[in-house]
């Protein structure tokens, strides 16, 4: 997906990247395979989507699953608005100075996840730096208008780092979402390149606090592979996730969003990533997904089932 210039705003949609060098995309592999979307399911998932006006992850990143997930109706939406405050270099959301919070979102996302009759929904988020809570309280309010609305759909949000936003963590876990997923994104070698804004420490300690306020919280998170990382440093996040009594490690391929955005190192093969998973299962995870199209969100509701059954047969240990 190429998205340098957004159309509808005639401007760029990542000014931090237009005097960035060209970087030129990598044909995809064979294996990275994915289905068209236009199936009637996903063209109803879309009409409750723009209807209840909200902007999804799916869309906005440019995710190559999207076929799939809309034809299943799993859509992950994300709150506060599609701009971003920070310039992530391997992301396609929009970066830029957002608008002002909409207070009827947490009723449209609640209304939405009735319509789709979904059992099991992911929220997530752009990264408010703006807000003084980091938009933690807009976090609250959607999980508290889902439980409402829709009291049977088990709660996946993911978030951003509330870096330097005192109190924010402790409000949204307070909230009792049924999954608190942080990506770490990638290797600790590799943020200051790839996620400058952010702190890896401050991310693995996130997750461990989730832990410390509310132990029976599940907790997950994920990195992608393809960005210069070596080996020893994926054993080594493995080992850190844990550390932090996280539950659930996702990991996928990444894919270049444009040329401008942050050079593929290479396609890792769907054995390397089968290989991963087995290591990451002699670790203690509760759960693991990883394969090249492994996302946050894909096939969440699925996983969560497999975490909680994982979990009460006490498969993965306690470090
Ligand atoms: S994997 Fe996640 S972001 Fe991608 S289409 Fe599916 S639900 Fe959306």
């Amino acid at each position: 997906m190429v998205t340098l210039l957004d159309k509808t705003r005639q401007k760029p949609r990542h000014p931090e990247k237009v005097n960035r060098p060209e970087n030129p995309i990598l044909k995809k592999p064979s294996w990275i395979r994915v289905k068209a979307g236009g199936s009637p399911v996903y063209e109803k998932t879309r009409k409750i989507v723009r209807d209840n006006n909200l902007v999804t992850v799916c869309e906005e990143a440019g995710c190559p699953n999207i076929g799939e997930c809309w034809s299943k109706k799993h859509a992950t939406m994300m709150i506060m608005g599609d701009t971003c405050t920070r310039a992530c270099a391997f992301c396609n959301v929009r970066t830029g100075i957002p608008g002002p919070l909409d207070p009827q979102e947490p009723a449209n996302v609640a209304d939405a996840v009735k319509k789709l009759g979904l059992n099991h929904v992911v929220i997530t988020s752009v990264d408010r730096d703006d807000l003084d809570d980091g938009g933690a309280n807009h976090f609250v309010e959607t999980i508290a208008a889902i439980r409402q609305e829709a009291p049977n759909t088990t709660i996946e949000i993911l978030t951003p780092d509330f870096l330097r936003k005192a109190g924010a963590l402790e409000r949204v876990a307070l909230a009792k979402p049924d999954v608190f997923n942080h990506n770490l994104e990638t290797v600790p070698s590799r943020y200051l390149t790839v996620r400058p804004g952010a702190r890896y420490f401050h991310s693995l300690r996130l997750l461990q606090q989730v832990k410390e306020i509310d132990p029976s919280q599940f907790t997950k998170s994920g990195i992608m592979l393809g960005l210069g990382e070596e080996r020893n440093e994926v054993l080594q996040v493995m080992d850190d996730l844990r550390s932090a009594n996280v539950d659930f490690i996702t990991i996928g391929q990444y894919l270049q969003p444009s040329s401008r955005h942050y050079p593929i190192d290479r396609f890792v093969t769907p054995e390397e990533f089968k290989a991963y998973e087995t290591i990451a299962w002699t670790k203690g995870f509760s759960m693991v997904s990883s394969s090249p199209l492994t996302r946050s969100s894909h096939h969440a509701g699925e996983d969560f089932e497999k975490l909680r059954a994982n979990r009460n047969n006490n498969l993965g240990q306690d470090i």
